[in-house]
């Protein structure tokens, strides 16, 4: 059978063995060092939707192939749904260190949230898919909480404070990454997009 070839717009290794291993064997997945883009991909919109969008976009105009991008954040109700498409760089513009510190960034998020009543809070994640003339969107959320400090050693970026609701109160650190991919925000997102592959 031929394999069907698709490029993430990624460089993050986590992210392309998680995608190749949802969408398995029928698909080629190459990631962007494997197609010789080393630029830095403008990621300028204000919505998940609009970066997913804009980096999927350039690397089928600049390079002519079929291709996703993803974007994610994290939405706190207590902060009116702050980070949102700052996640990333929460922390350094807050002046807790520089932009993408996973450190920085839960240290400024727990001082934020000293005082709040709702600890509240979800992982929204926006695929954006390009194939042929057709873009599509697909969404991924997981609900859950802020815990009050750190839990687990697992993960990357915000896990050890992130319980999702599923969880019975565990970080998303404290889970092995396959309960954890089997509930996420880019767990879900990826299946969509499985899902809508492979139906031709
Ligand atoms: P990106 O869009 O995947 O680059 O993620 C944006 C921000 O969300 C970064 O600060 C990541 O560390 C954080 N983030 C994305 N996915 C996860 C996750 O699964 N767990 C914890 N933090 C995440």
């Amino acid at each position: 059978m031929m394999k069907r070839e698709l490029v993430m717009a990624t460089n993050n290794a986590h992210k392309l063995e998680e995608v190749r291993q949802i969408l398995g064997e029928a698909f080629c997945v190459r990631g962007l060092s494997d197609i010789g883009c080393t630029e830095d991909i403008p990621e300028t919109a204000d919505t998940l939707e609009g970066n997913a969008l804009q980096k999927a976009r350039y690397v089928h105009e600049h390079y002519g192939v079929d291709c996703f991008a993803d974007d994610t954040g994290l939405e706190v109700d207590a902060l009116g749904g702050a980070p949102g498409v700052f996640t990333a760089r929460f922390g350094a513009m807050n002046g807790y260190g520089e932009s993408h510190d996973a450190d920085a960034n839960i240290r400024c998020l727990l001082d934020k949230l000293e005082n709040a009543d709702s600890r509240t809070a979800r992982f929204r994640t926006v695929i954006a898919l390009i194939k042929g003339q057709e873009e599509n969107l697909f969404e991924g959320i997981v609900e859950g909480k802020i815990l009050p400090r750190r839990a687990g050693e697992g993960g990357f970026g915000y896990d050890p404070v992130f319980a999702p609701a599923e969880a019975d109160g565990l970080a998303f650190a404290q889970m092995t990454a396959e309960a954890k991919n089997a509930i996420s925000h880019r767990g879900r997102a990826t299946q969509k997009l499985a899902e809508y592959l492979m139906r031709d």
